[in-house]
């Protein structure tokens, strides 16, 4: 992990490298399409101009749902919100404090810097922003200041010209277009006049993206059986098999070509995949060739989960530890079966459960079967491990309880303090499936050991059985704040009276 978390400047202000953990790959995971990104909408705006009540409209009926917990501030509040079957983010950006890195004591900040520095992050961390505006005041040096920020970021901006609740109302609406930010769209979020049309602007505004659709189920689920040599992956194979009816399916094409055999068990069809490798012993190779047979074969790529096989009977080898890495980095679902379990006799049960402790406590999420090869034990339970891992691996933490319940673990437990500041998680969002994959959206580096709480919580709070779970962080760049005339048109002089 690179070690330097200072000056990470990028054009968008955040450091969007990954922070995981795990240092799970980051291609999507298991082969069927990776869910898409769901589009992130922050609202901005200075206070009182109406974000929340706007927010509650866009959200209609599920304001209940996503009520605030009472005696936590409104920060971090982001929704799940659909709008013509889209499905977007917003995010409410109306509690969020200045950020914590400007030396001037933060309640002697003026109102107009700290709405921008508010503006700022929303910009950095949203696909589009929806920048308030109340007509019932004008434009306010706030304003002014926040519309420099937004033209000058590039992103999309669509105008909310709120309290417009009447038609006398409108030319005051069209008064802001001198914030250079485009057309104004009249609403009142109080009655809900104009927000449909707001709406399909935002929507129109947004980067093109799929529909809110779950990609297809896309035939059996594929299974990858894998395992150092001689744990019993033909002896599995044959005795799963031989009990059901077998296919073999031949992908041609290649000089080696992968073989799948489709695999009935517990009334669903499974697809093992490159049985071949199993059957031809092209895992019987040794050192290095075998972790290179291991990566070429293809069938970790391919699968969605794996079955990783151990053999009971033996310490746990160092190769063991070593596939059950392999899976976790390729962020595959994860099932580990203890083989020979017909020779494991107390004694070597205890130990093992030692061993587990010890050496596999990095997959301890991962669902455990002991079987038998040989004598078909508890064959049976490798199927509802596999659907286990595979509920787990597919989970999908809506945004508004995950920040909900977030806010509560931040407030209880604090990321540590850095360098004299204390870093702000601003919100997370759920960011990918397959394996789950949560983005924190931070004002600070947060340290790994943090990281590795949230994710411990994260499972004690969701589950996410038999799958890697992915926790990265988008921090904000250090040089928090540019120089604010740069660009601006926000005048020094004849600044006027805001509250
Ligand atoms: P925020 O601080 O930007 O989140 O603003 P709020 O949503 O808390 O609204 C501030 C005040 O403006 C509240 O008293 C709202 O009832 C009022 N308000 C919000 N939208 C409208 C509107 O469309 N018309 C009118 N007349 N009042 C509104
Ligand atoms: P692979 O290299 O992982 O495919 O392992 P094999 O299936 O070839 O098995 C290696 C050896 O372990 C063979 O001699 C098998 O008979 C034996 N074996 C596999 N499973 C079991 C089991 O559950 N119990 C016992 N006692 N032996 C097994």
């Amino acid at each position: 992990m690179p070690g330097n978390e200072d000056g990470w400047e990028d054009s968008s202000g955040w450091d969007e490298r990954d922070w995981g953990d795990g240092g799970l790959a980051s291609g999507p995971g298991g082969g069927r399409e990776a869910a898409p990104p769901v589009p992130v909408v922050a609202v901005v705006g200075r206070p009182n101009v109406g974000k929340s009540t706007l927010v509650n409209r866009i959200l209609g009926s599920r304001q209940a749902v996503v009520q605030d917990t009472p005696g936590v501030t409104r920060d971090r509040v982001a929704y799940d919100a659909t709008w013509r079957g889209r499905a977007f983010t917003l995010v409410d950006t109306g509690g969020w404090e200045p950020s914590p890195g400007s030396e001037a004591g933060q309640a002697s900040r003026a109102l107009a810097e700290q709405v921008t520095a508010q503006a700022q992050l929303a910009v950095a961390a949203a696909d589009a922003v929806l920048f308030v505006v109340d007509v019932t005041v004008g434009i306010t040096d706030s304003d002014d200041a926040v519309a420099a920020v937004l033209r000058r970021s590039g992103k999309p901006v669509v105008v909310a010209a709120n309290k417009v609740d009447d038609m006398p109302g409108e030319p005051a609406a069209a008064a802001l277009w001198a914030l250079g930010l485009g057309e104004p769209w009249p609403v009142s979020a109080l009655h809900g006049r104009g927000s449909g049309d707001l709406l399909d602007a935002v929507l129109a505004a947004l980067p093109e993206a799929p529909a809110d659709t779950q990609p297809g189920t896309g035939g059996p689920r594929r299974v990858a059986l894998i395992g150092r040599p001689n744990v019993g992956k033909s002896s599995l194979l044959n005795k799963l098999a031989g009990q059901e009816r077998v296919l073999v399916d031949a992908v041609a094409g290649t000089t080696r070509d992968p073989v799948d055999e489709l695999i009935e068990l517990g009334g669903i069809s499974w697809r093992f995949v490159d049985t071949a490798g199993i059957r031809r012993r092209v895992s019987h190779t040794q050192g290095a060739d075998f972790y290179a047979a291991l990566r070429t074969s293809g069938a970790l790529e391919r699968a969605e989960v794996a079955v990783v096989l151990v053999d009971a009977s033996e310490p746990l080898a160092e190769q063991d530890l070593r596939i059950v890495s392999t899976v976790i980095e390729a962020g595959r679902a994860l099932v580990i079966a203890y083989n020979k379990w017909d020779l494991v006799d107390e004694d070597r049960r205890l130990r093992l459960d030692k061993e587990i402790d010890r050496q596999l406590h990095t997959a301890r999420w991962a669902p455990r079967v002991n079987i038998s090869a040989a004598t078909g034990r508890h064959l049976d339970r490798l199927v509802p491990a596999l659907q286990a891992a595979l509920a787990g691996w597919e989970t999908r933490v809506p945004t508004g309880r995950l920040n909900s319940w977030l806010t509560g673990l931040v407030a209880a437990t604090p990321p540590p303090v850095r360098g004299g500041r204390q870093p702000k998680i601003l919100f997370a969002t759920q960011a990918g499936l397959r394996p789950p994959h949560f983005v924190l959206f931070t004002t600070g580096f947060l340290e790994a050991s943090y990281r590795r709480f949230i994710e411990r919580r994260l499972r004690e709070e969701f589950g996410f059985e038999g799958s890697p779970v992915r926790v990265s962080m988008r921090l904000r760049a250090k040089a928090q704040r540019r120089p604010a005339s740069r660009g601006g048109r926000a005048g020094r002089t004849g600044r006027r009276q805001e509250r």
